[in-house]
């Protein structure tokens, strides 16, 4: 144990908190390790799920990371710094999320250990850094280059949604993502998953799940009177308000008469009515408008056989526009036959009780929308979050064209290839180095705990494998031994792992060089901004 710093001089407002040195970083790593303790279990294909019910009683039941993390609302400062690690994970490369929080959990419980044997924390961010180096190295040398490959994007999909509600519906699933990544991609090969939305659909069973290619929009046509469908259609986007236009200024008019407040009507009349024109002038069939659409526009455009939606959101004018190659107009003047799109048919449909516009048969979409059905809400979510992964790694894959194989194969690959690194070190770095060689380890042993198996059995199993050059084997989750897993077709995006490896590390180091937390005094109670609850408060009991 450290000798604890004297406060003899008060320098802090009255009621600040304060830690410093080993208690600070003992504190800090705990209530990191519980942030990796709430989503242990979940990780792999036979991981468990949650189920997480807040303040108001509504339930989630989950199995992804991230959704756990962010349900729980976590007070604590350096297990905050742990959610930010699942939290870019998931942004970067939207799967890996369990993965990159225990590793960093891992180091921080090795870098506790180096810490009591008085290893100064420096020391051991030094040799944390040079074994991530090492192990980045060495991933790239284990990948597997697969070009474009559709069954390798099938396997990713696959290995990213065993374990998760969709497993069930796996064959589907897997389909719909890679279907679905290849109809956005665009000619140089990059990805952008915003231009799939998944939309989430209680009723009905997850086998009707399907890819729609073109947009489907949550919304229905703004007056019952005008066509329910179009065919062949021409397609206007118009990002302004269809309304009279309100005076800039404050003004008020004064109406005195009758025939004063007929003139005014005529007026507005007039100037909706010229709108609308305009746009029947341009041969559109079909209006998508980001703004308002008032009464009397309404009924000029139903009367002219327009099929209208207002408010529709911007990320969906955007692909609609990608997948009818109509431009989003912003102003009324710029209305022109120009500007239009195209698309096959245009219908307003309802599904599981929900009524959607749709729009397909568009010449080269490249936009999808995927419905998933789901039993009840709960349900739809966690199949959405599935599908969500499964989309991403899908993406990754098909940008990178690079895989690891998966089941703890690359941890233990790194773990083995790190052991003999730091060999070749030396001095004080080489324990950091050995720690972080044992924190890899923790990802095979959680497989195979979840998996119902004896961890160190297996650990040891995979071991021998990789150390007689066996670089693909993994857990057999069946098994419980090693076995090739690119052989069984599980592989994770190679992106997933440097990702991984990248935040875990920085994640941990950070932590680990704070050696001294100040924390205001709390505001009184009930209106507190969560980072002051600071210190003590965990959501949940710190584990050791
Ligand atoms: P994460 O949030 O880290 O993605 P998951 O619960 O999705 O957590 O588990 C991912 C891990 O499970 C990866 O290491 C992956 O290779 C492994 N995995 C997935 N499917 C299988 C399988 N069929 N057999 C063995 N390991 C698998
Ligand atoms: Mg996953």
């Amino acid at each position: 144990m450290r000798e604890q710093t004297q406060q003899p001089v008060i320098i802090l407002k009255e009621g600040t908190e304060r830690k410093q040195g080993y208690e600070a970083q003992r504190e800090n790593i705990a209530a990191a390790r519980a942030v990796a303790e709430a989503v242990r279990t979940t990780l792999g294909p036979r991981g468990m799920d949650k189920m997480l019910v807040d303040t108001i009683g509504s339930v989630v039941i989950t199995n992804d990371g991230i959704a756990i993390l962010e349900e729980l609302e976590i007070q604590h400062p350096a297990a905050k710094m742990m959610v930010e690690v699942a939290k870019t994970q998931n942004d970067e490369v939207g799967d890996g999320t369990t993965s990159a929080v225990v590793m960093a959990a891992e180091l921080l419980r090795y870098a506790e250990e180096l810490l009591e044997q008085d290893v100064h924390p420096s020391t051991i961010a030094k040799g944390y850094r040079l074994a991530e180096n090492k192990a980045q190295e060495l991933l790239n040398s284990i990948a597997i280059d697969v070009g474009k490959n559709d069954e390798v994007l099938w396997q990713v999909a696959a290995t990213a949604i065993t374990g998760k509600g969709a497993e069930a519906e796996k064959e589907i699933f897997c389909d719909i993502a890679v279907k679905a990544i290849k109809l956005i991609a665009e000619e140089d090969g990059t990805v952008d998953t915003d231009f799939i939305t998944i939309e989430r659909l209680t009723g009905g069973s997850a086998a009707e799940s399907k890819l729609i290619e073109g947009v489907v929009i949550d919304k229905e046509r703004v007056n019952a009177s005008m066509p329910a469908s179009a065919k062949e259609a021409s397609v206007l986007l118009l990002n302004a308000p269809i309304e009279y236009k309100k005076t800039e200024m404050d003004a008020e008019i004064s109406i005195t008469s009758t025939a004063q407040l007929q003139a005014f009507l005529d007026e507005e009349e007039r100037m909706i009515k010229a709108v609308v024109d305009r746009i029947v002038e341009t041969g559109a069939k079909v209006l998508f408008c980001q703004k308002g659409i008032d009464d009397m526009a309404e009924h000029f455009l139903a009367k002219a056989g327009i099929m209208a939606v207002r408010r529709v959101k911007k990320s969906d004018m955007e692909r609609l526009s990608r997948a009818t190659g109509a431009s989003v107009i912003s102003s009324l003047d710029a209305i022109s036959s120009d500007e239009t799109g195209f698309a096959g048919l245009v219908e307003e449909k309802s599904v599981a009780g929900k009524r959607f516009i749709f729009v397909t048969d568009c010449k080269n979409p490249k936009a999808g929308t995927i419905l998933v059905h789901g039993g009840t809400e709960t349900v739809a979510f966690e199949l959405q979050r599935a599908v969500d992964d499964a989309l991403h790694v899908v993406a990754t894959t098909f940008e990178d064209q690079r895989v690891v194989p998966g089941g703890g194969a690359p941890e233990i690959e790194l773990s083995v290839g790190l052991r003999d690194y730091a060999g070749r070190i030396g001095g004080r770095s080489q324990l950091a180095v050995e720690a972080f060689a044992r924190a890899f380890e923790r990802i095979p042993l959680t497989l195979a705990e979840n998996a119902g198996f004896d961890p160190i059995d297996t650990l040891m199993d995979l071991r021998t494998a990789h150390e007689r050059g066996e670089s693909t084997a993994g857990i057999d989750v069946a098994t419980g031994k090693s076995a090739d897993m690119v052989a069984q077709g599980i592989v994770d995006p190679l992106r997933v792992k440097t990702q991984a490896i990248a935040s875990a590390a920085e994640a941990a180091i950070m932590i680990l060089r704070i050696d001294d937390v100040i924390a205001a005094a709390a505001p009184s109670p009930g209106e507190l901004p969560p980072q002051a609850a600071g210190m003590g408060g965990m959501g949940m009991p710190p584990m050791m």
